[in-house]
């Protein structure tokens, strides 16, 4: 099982590639993730890529394919693993291939979440993070029982420096000019599933069980 998850900023990528680890107990390598944690451990590539990541524009392919194939060296992910928001540029996907290639692998299924604008800044204006965990929650559709505090851990959750207006449009902008083309790409493969991430959570974690055969 080798999967990837697509799909615009605030799709709901992350939200359901946690309920899939958490099913199947594959590690899961999210890239916006790692960036985030890199940064708040106050690591210079993490205050690189927030410079990147704050305004809304992509971190580059260099750092970011350098950091995906560190990541894919270690042992855990022989079997099985969940790539979320990674490739997101044609040059990422090429790259992920000849290290699949090298690896003696390749992808089992893409899964495409699929929502309108309207849904997307709704869900990004709304979405709060824990600092401590990474656990995602939306103010209106997944709220944590204490305001502000993680149902998890008890650490505080925070609005992302990239879900402000502005940078929402610019990631949504840069999502249909680099990441979109990306689609055809795996469609040729045959491996492209799409999923309506406009429904409930428990439903669209239905439809994606489905499309990856489980
Ligand atoms: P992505 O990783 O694609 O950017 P997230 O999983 O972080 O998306 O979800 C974006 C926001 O929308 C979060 O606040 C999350 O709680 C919320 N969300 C995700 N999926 C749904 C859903 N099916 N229904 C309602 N809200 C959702
Ligand atoms: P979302 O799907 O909500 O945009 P992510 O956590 O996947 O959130 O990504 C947050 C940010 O991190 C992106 O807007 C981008 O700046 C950076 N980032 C994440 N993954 C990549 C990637 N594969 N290539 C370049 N930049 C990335
Ligand atoms: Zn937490």
């Amino acid at each position: 099982m080798k999967l990837l998850f697509m799909g615009p900023p605030g799709a709901g990528k992350g939200s359901q590639a946690a309920k899939v680890v958490e099913h199947f107990k594959i590690p899961s390598i999210s890239t916006g993730e790692m960036f985030r944690n890199s940064y708040q451990r106050g690591e210079e590539l993490g205050i690189e890529a927030m410079r990147f990541i704050e305004n809304g524009n992509l971190v580059s392919d260099e750092i970011t394919n350098k950091i995906v194939k560190e990541r894919l060296s270690r042992e855990d992910i022989e079997c099985c693993f969940l790539l979320d928001g990674y490739p997101r540029t044609v040059q990422q996907a090429e790259a992920l291939d000849i290290m699949l290639k090298d690896m003696g692998t390749k992808l089992s299924a893409v899964v495409n979440i699929v929502a309108s604008n309207d849904v997307l800044f709704e869900r990004m204006e709304n979405r709060r993070v824990c600092r401590k965990c990474g656990t995602t929650y939306h103010l209106i559709y997944k709220p944590s029982s204490k305001l502000n505090v993680c149902d998890k851990c008890d650490g505080e959750l925070y609005q992302r420096l990239d879900d402000t207006h502005d940078s929402v449009k610019r990631r949504l902008e840069i999502y249909e000019s680099k990441t979109k083309p990306l689609l055809d790409y795996y469609q040729k493969k045959g491996i492209l599933h799409n999923v309506n991430g406009m429904q409930s959570f428990d439903e669209v974690f239905k439809d994606v069980l489905k499309v990856i055969g489980e």
